[in-house]
């Protein structure tokens, strides 16, 4: 996560350096934009990178951050030109290696799902880094990542189909099992109607995801499209693995069943990668 950045705008040197160990399986990346009073509103973070000579001095706080506390490095978004005009171009991305000196990393416990995946709160106080880790072009650093989003919000809608589909797929299995009234709760036409319903929703889903999926193969990107299928597939995972749980009943409510898990991971499929909210702007923005 993160390594698109230099997929898209880091130069040969970089991707050199940093790509291969990441493919390898030998090194961990991480994207740290958010902000403790700046998510949705990317372009408030105000964690700073001056300009020292051929160093940049980064200092703020990064939150909710993927691979947080494992990543080997991370691309973070830091203002550097505080000064500039226009809001969205005062950022710039820069590479930042998690061993530097003044980078300080603490692992957020408590998720409600995706509790195998790592999330971090990190610092940076002082942290030196040349200024060949700069990715891209220096106040372009919004615009870098709005296109960044513009592919891995496909990813997450991937997320949402893989999810939802799991949740189906088990309830398809677990009302066939279950006998209620003497039989498998799944002659009820009320429970196939159920069931068709989130069948539905899951190919809507995943045909969109593919959609958007193959125009950013084709060098096409759609932002629109993109913030279509994430906000769609996140929603449908949501909705599905709802109803998947209720068709568990009881059952589905302890850990013993996977379905509460799909239930829990599929939530912030609607909150990260941008909120679902942020999405129907993308989309609105594109309607006037
Ligand atoms: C598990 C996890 C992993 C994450 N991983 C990363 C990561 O790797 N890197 C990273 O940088 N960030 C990451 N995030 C952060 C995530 O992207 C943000 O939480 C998200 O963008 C929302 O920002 P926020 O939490 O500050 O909510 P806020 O911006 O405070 O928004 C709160 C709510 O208000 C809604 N809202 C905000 N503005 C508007 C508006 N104008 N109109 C209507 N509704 C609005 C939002 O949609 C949201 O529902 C992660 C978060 C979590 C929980």
């Amino acid at each position: 996560f993160g390594s698109e950045n230099l997929v898209f705008y880091g130069n040969e040197d970089q991707k050199q350096e940093y790509l291969p160990p990441l493919v390898l399986g030998e090194k961990i990346s991480a994207g740290a934009y958010t902000e403790p009073d700046a998510g949705t509103d990317v372009a408030g973070v105000r964690t700073r990178a001056v300009r020292q000579g051929d160093e940049y001095v980064i200092n703020g706080n990064k939150m909710f951050i993927t691979n947080g506390t494992t990543c080997d490095w991370m691309v973070a978004l830091c203002v550097t030109d505080p000064d500039a005009e226009k809001r969205h171009q005062r950022q710039s991305l820069i590479i930042v290696e998690a061993d530097r000196k003044g980078v300080t990393r603490s692992k957020i416990t408590g998720k409600m799902g995706i509790r195998a995946s790592d999330t971090g709160e990190i610092s940076f106080e002082d942290v030196r880094v040349p200024v060949d880790h700069l990715v891209g072009e220096e106040g372009r650093g919004f615009y870098q990542l709005m296109h960044f989003f513009d592919t891995t919000r496909t990813m997450v809608a991937a997320q949402g189909v893989g999810v939802a589909q799991g949740a189906l797929d088990k309830t398809v299995q677990y009302v066939q099992e279950r006998k209620v009234f003497g039989k498998p709760l799944a002659v009820n036409q009320g429970i196939q109607f159920q069931l068709a319903e989130m069948a539905t929703r899951i190919e809507l889903a995943r045909t969109i995801t593919y959609k958007a999926a193959w125009k950013v193969d084709q060098g096409r990107i759609d932002p629109s499209l993109n913030a279509m299928c994430k906000y769609y597939a996140g929603e449908t995972a949501v909705w599905v693995c709802d109803k998947a749980l209720q068709l568990h009943g009881g059952y589905g409510y302890i850990d013993e069943y996977d379905v509460q898990r799909f239930y829990r991971d599929a939530k912030i499929l609607e909150i990260y990668e941008g909120a679902k909210e942020a999405e129907k702007i993308t989309i609105s923005r594109r309607l006037f």
